[in-house]
């Protein structure tokens, strides 16, 4: 009875609900199902961050409305998290945008800056949000593949120049989900050099920041010289501090694009609930030891579940950063239908490479979100059900 706005319809397909749906089949059939599907943290939020939360849901200030663009503690606080783990100077008032989520800015950017008929360049395999927004605004995407050759970045010098030109908007996502690649300066810098020269606003998704190892720590794109002249970094609370329930992140760096998402966010939002803001400034201003507690965590089960692999037979690169495994899949199978196949004979839940694009329907992600031993058993079953030709 009700047309949808043609925007709606041009949203895409949620991929991943239908395997929840077949994950729950399997679990209510009484099956053990390994649930390696999603890419959502199972570890708590540290007690010292969820103290803060409550303390501050006793204070009445935080009853009231919040303030309209986020509280100033809160902006300052990331200011001197920037400052403290990157070295960048952050403007707390006008380089700072307080977000309900990474998500949310990802979309909301491209509500920002896109028109009909414009072109946004995004990475294939990529995060299926970047895609939403691009639609919703009606514009076009033009897909950058992230390639294993290439070490999954963007090879800039295949995009044709007719593509540079039309482009407005670039999203990149470092360390990425899902390919577990992690960029460094000298890609960053080609990054700021293509942009000024192309007049393109970057977007880098910083979601996985505090996820990288061996040793390193993944750098912010705001480090590179010129970066707050092309673009924003979204930073999110979910996956450092185990906070993907909160919804809450941030948006940093150039000015003026700031200012379009607070001025968007002015008609959509508030802010949110000022006690998840105080709760949040603790977690970026107070001890970090648990952010390395949880790298280390990843890094355990990361080294269990592909050495595991690996003494099955099977050639598996370790991820330098995310969560994330990025597991080519054997000859004569699709993403699909190796995905289909673990989860029906192994009952083990990935997700099918399609899902992000299509440069990665030779993969499967594997979100190795579980503890080490339900890991290695993921391993276990998915070698029994498909053993290495070698
Ligand atoms: N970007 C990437 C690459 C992600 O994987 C996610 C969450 O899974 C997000 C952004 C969104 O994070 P949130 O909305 O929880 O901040």
């Amino acid at each position: 009875k009700f047309q949808r706005a043609e925007a709606l319809d041009r949203l895409p397909e949620q991929f991943f609900a239908r395997l929840v749906g077949q994950v729950g089949r399997l679990q209510a059939q009484g099956h053990d199902v390994i649930n390696l599907g999603q890419g959502n943290p199972d570890l708590p939020t540290p007690p010292h961050i969820v103290d803060a939360l409550k303390r501050a849901a006793d204070n009445p200030q935080h009853h009231k409305y919040p303030p309209f663009r986020g509280h100033a503690f809160l902006k300052e606080a990331v200011a001197q998290f920037y400052l403290r783990e990157y070295g960048v100077k952050l403007n707390p008032e006008t380089e700072v945008a307080v977000l309900f989520g990474g998500k949310a800015g990802l979309v909301e950017i491209s509500q920002c800056y896109l028109n009909p008929g414009d072109v946004a360049l995004v990475p294939d395999p990529g995060y299926p949000d970047y895609w939403s927004g691009i639609a919703m605004a009606g514009a076009e995407m033009a897909l950058m593949p992230l390639l294993a050759e290439n070490r999954f970045l963007p090879d800039f010098a295949a995009i044709d120049e007719q593509v540079w030109d039309k482009a407005k908007l670039m999203f990149l996502n470092y360390p990425n989900n899902p390919t577990g690649a992690v960029a460094n300066a000298e890609f960053f810098a080609e990054v700021v050099n293509r942009a000024e020269r192309h007049d393109v606003l970057v977007v880098h998704d910083f979601a996985y920041a505090a996820i990288g190892f061996d040793g390193s720590k993944p750098m912010s794109f705001l480090e590179t010289p010129g970066a707050k002249e092309v673009g924003i970094e979204i930073y999110t609370m979910s996956k450092t501090y185990n906070m993907a329930g909160w919804r809450i992140g941030f948006a940093v760096g150039n000015e003026q694009v700031i200012e379009s998402i607070q001025l968007l966010q002015d008609h959509f939002y508030v802010s949110l609930f000022g006690a998840i803001q105080q709760a949040a400034a603790t977690a970026l201003t107070g001890s970090q030891d648990c952010v390395r507690e949880l790298v280390t965590t990843y890094e355990r089960r990361r080294d269990a579940f592909i050495d595991r692999l690996r003494e099955h037979g099977w050639q598996v690169e370790k991820p330098a950063g995310s969560f994330f495994c990025w597991l080519p899949v054997p000859e004569g199978h699709t993403s699909l239908s190796f995905a289909n196949l673990l989860l029906e004979r192994a009952h083990v839940a990935v997700a099918p490479g399609l899902g992000f694009g299509q440069a990665g329907d030779g993969y499967v992600r594997v979100g190795m979100l579980d503890s080490e031993k339900r890991l290695i058993e993921a391993a276990d079953r998915l070698a029994l059900c498909c053993p290495a030709k070698n």
